[in-house]
């Protein structure tokens, strides 16, 4: 029986395992399908308090690691699919392997958004379709490739792809960017950067090995279609969260976040069940804040065994 499980190795799920580490908790972190979480595909982090000239996210995420592990947390791989959530003993299964703990912290993290359109899935991953520019930038070296969404992840994504691509299209549905002041002016500003306003995605089209070649555009205002060249689709439309297997146990909002008893970001309905990070957050979303969580839901886990729950 473990005192502290923790389900997810993000910014969230590494500080809370430095935290239950160095209170002698001994937790264990349960690695899922995305070691050291989305921050591992991004780039440059600028704004993570400490690091002036900035950090890479992946070094940032190792360096978590390394932290939690040096205090004595144990990281063991199972991407946990069920769970039976008793009053003292919390049950988690990973396919044939169960786990059996006193106080568990959720911070699975989110996933990203597809658009959902013919060519998507066939052309994921190798093919042209991708959500990472950070992971898959460089395979779309001086070609042109197109990038959908209007938020800070879709220009950072064309500004990463500027390193490499020799053009990159903007397709957003609106004619104005959700992107902070900042990025959304560093975007436009760029001069390999075409934004396409009031469009849509609405199919990949492929060339006879089935590899991008192009997309179909609607453009929202006249209804017209046209095709933009391009051999990588990049889609940057924001995130759901990682709640599945808690539905109808923990209380979950409309759109999948975790929903936290009133007066506290982490605690649920669930007593001893803790939850922190992006699938807790659909507001703010930035590593720090994910680590504040996982800071928080530490230190509630604590005090709560310490209540002799
Ligand atoms: P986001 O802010 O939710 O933006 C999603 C974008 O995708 C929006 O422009 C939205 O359009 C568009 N979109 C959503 N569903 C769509 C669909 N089905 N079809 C077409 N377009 C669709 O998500 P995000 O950019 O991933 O950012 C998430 C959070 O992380 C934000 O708080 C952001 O500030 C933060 N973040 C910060 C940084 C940084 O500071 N460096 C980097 C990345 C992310 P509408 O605008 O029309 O809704």
């Amino acid at each position: 029986m473990e005192d502290v499980i923790i389900l997810g190795t993000g910014c969230a799920g590494f500080t809370a395992g430095i935290y239950a580490a160095r209170a002698n908790l001994n937790p264990l972190i349960l690695e899922g399908k995305q070691p050291g979480g989305q921050l591992t595909t991004t780039s440059e982090v600028e704004n993570f308090p400490g690091f002036p000239e900035g950090i890479d996210g992946f070094d940032l995420m190792d360096r978590l690691r390394k932290q939690a592990l040096k205090f004595g947390a144990r990281v063991e791989n199972a991407f946990v699919d069920k769970v039976d959530f008793g009053k003292t003993v919390k049950t988690l299964y990973s396919g044939d392997r169960k786990f059996e703990t006193r106080t568990v912290i959720i911070a699975t993290g989110a996933a990203p958004r597809l658009l959902g359109v013919p060519g998507e899935k066939e052309m994921f991953g190798g093919k042209g379709v991708t959500t990472c520019a950070t992971c898959d930038g460089a395979f779309y070296r001086n070609m042109d490739v197109v990038v959908v969404g209007g938020g800070d992840s879709a220009c950072e994504e064309a500004l990463f792809l500027t390193r490499f691509c020799s053009k990159v299209t903007l397709i957003h549905r609106r004619d104005e960017l959700r992107a902070s002041k900042i990025m959304a002016e560093r975007t436009l500003a760029h001069e390999k950067i075409t934004p396409l306003w009031n469009s849509a995605l609405k199919e990949v089209l492929a060339d006879e090995n089935g590899k991008a070649t192009a997309v179909r555009v609607e453009n929202l205002e006249s209804g017209q279609d046209s095709e933009v060249p391009c051999k990588g689709v990049f889609i940057a439309i924001g995130h759901v969260p990682n709640t599945g297997p808690f539905k109808g146990i923990i209380p979950l909002d409309e759109n999948g976040y975790f929903l936290p008893e009133k007066g506290s970001m982490v605690r649920t309905a669930v007593p001893g069940v803790f939850v922190a990070g992006d699938c807790a957050d659909h507001v703010y979303r930035q590593a720090i804040t994910a680590a504040g969580m996982g800071c928080q839901s530490a230190i509630e886990a604590e005090r709560w065994l310490a209540e002799g729950q």
